[in-house]
């Protein structure tokens, strides 16, 4: 089954980039330490100097790189939060002279962007998907019963509590139609691991 073009999801800054950034916070350190230490600590506390507020988009943007891979962290609401932050920084940076942390600040905000969007599509997809669930759940239930009788899909089970299951979890695009889904029994149901992670990158 291809996978949706929700989860056609890339971002742009890569290893490369991660080595960069690396860099430039290290020379960075080395001439400011006092004022790297008040970019990374004070996150929110915007500084007047659009290069320190480059630093912290950056610096901010180093610290996730290890999360770049995870859905379930973009969708904590403190993390849309301090991407939001990082994009209101987004004129100021622009309009600062140019400089290597500038440019690569404005990178790292353009995937912020591309996170932001993501995260208002996963979260609108999930919602309709679940809505539209809700609202034919019954009939799904009688069309797969008819189809495949009243029996669980995995072990065949016809005596326990059957429940409709999505084949491709919606939490990874799956959407709510017949052909994605299923009748499991609450014990087959209970093992299905709904893994949640971006497929690429
Ligand atoms: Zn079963």
């Amino acid at each position: 089954m291809p996978l949706p073009a929700l989860f056609n999801f890339r971002l742009t800054m890569g290893e490369q980039q991660l080595l960069r950034i690396q860099n430039a916070l290290l020379k960075f350190r080395d001439t400011s330490p006092h004022e790297y230490s008040i970019a990374i600590r004070q996150y929110l506390v915007v500084p007047e100097d659009p290069e320190l507020q480059a630093i912290q988009v950056l610096y901010y943007w180093h610290k996730n790189w290890p999360q770049r891979q995870n859905i379930r962290f973009f969708l904590y609401p403190f993390v849309r939060k301090r991407l939001e932050a990082s994009v209101l920084l987004k004129p100021a940076i622009e309009a600062a002279p140019d400089s290597i942390i500038c440019t690569m600040a404005l990178e790292a905000i353009q995937d912020f962007e591309a996170i932001l969007d993501f995260r208002r599509q996963y979260i609108a997809h999930k919602k309709e998907q679940r809505r539209l669930l809700k609202n034919s759940r019954e009939m799904y239930y009688t069309v797969l019963s008819i189809r495949n009788g009243e029996r669980c899909a995995k072990c065949r089970s016809k005596k326990r509590k059957l429940v409709l299951d999505h084949i491709l979890p919606i939490s990874r695009g799956g959407l709510t139609e017949i052909l994605n889904l299923q009748l499991l029994c609450e014990k087959c149901n209970g093992k299905k691991r709904d893994n949640v992670n971006l497929v690429d990158n």
